[in-house]
């Protein structure tokens, strides 16, 4: 069992990787961004309060994210681990989960921390979009489908921009990161459970370099 963080800014490759890690070691994954745009989509009582927040950038109040991981985390799912990704946001979501896990026998294994200068991020951010029947990640810079206006995964043509991939947001959503990421990643360094990894290299070498301290660390803990 191995329980994932990914920190790192908006638009760092966080998504990305987890869905490549995901899949290479069936750990599911839990976004807070993913749960809250099906809640916002549905219009349910956390989608409509969240919205607000979303479209602004903002973080949505400490409580209803906390409530979503309580319910999610403590499910026959996460038996095997889980891979984080959103979640937490700030010290005291890191705290929260920190004693919901202890409740439960359980612990973070590794935090996972992409690091990348912000002007690189909004020039990759405005060009990214995903195909809104599968899910997968593409980018008008980096990663277009094989097949013009055709998903490389489920042959759609449904692609979607993210309505929060705007520069304004943007800047704000990397304001809202870098002030609140600080005390977060104190929060692990302090447990030693931080690694780090250069947001900017290709991602099969970024995914390579992650696959690599799981290694380490399931060594480690046997
Ligand atoms: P993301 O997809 O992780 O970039 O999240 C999109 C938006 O969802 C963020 O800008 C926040 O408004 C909200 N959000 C996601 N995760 C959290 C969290 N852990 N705490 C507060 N707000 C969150």
């Amino acid at each position: 069992m191995i329980n994932l963080i990914f920190l790192g800014p908006p638009g760092s490759g966080k998504g990305t990787q987890a869905k490549i890690i995901s899949q290479k070691l069936s750990l599911p994954i839990i976004s807070t961004g993913d749960i809250l745009r099906e809640e916002t989509n549905k219009k349910s009582k956390i989608g409509l309060e969240a919205s607000s927040y979303m479209d602004a950038g903002q973080l949505v109040p400490d409580e209803v994210v906390i409530s979503i991981i309580e319910g999610k985390i403590s499910t026959s799912e996460y038996d095997n681990g889980f891979i984080m990704d959103g979640f937490p946001r700030n010290a005291i979501q890191a705290q929260k989960l920190d004693m919901m896990l202890k409740s439960l026998n359980r612990k973070i294994d590794l935090v996972l921390e992409l690091e990348i200068e912000t002007e690189i991020l909004i020039e990759r951010m405005l060009a990214r979009f995903t195909c809104g029947n599968c899910g997968e990640i593409y980018n008008k810079l980096s990663k277009k489908p094989q097949k013009k206006n055709i998903c490389d995964i489920c042959g759609s043509s449904n692609f979607i921009f993210r309505k929060d991939d705007n520069e304004e947001v943007i800047r704000s959503r990397q304001e809202v990161y870098h002030s609140t990421a600080k005390d977060l990643v104190e929060f692990y360094l302090t447990k030693g459970l931080i690694y780090k990894l250069d947001a900017s290299e290709s991602s099969s070498f970024i995914t390579e370099k992650i696959l690599g301290q799981i290694n380490n660390v399931t060594q480690n803990s046997n």
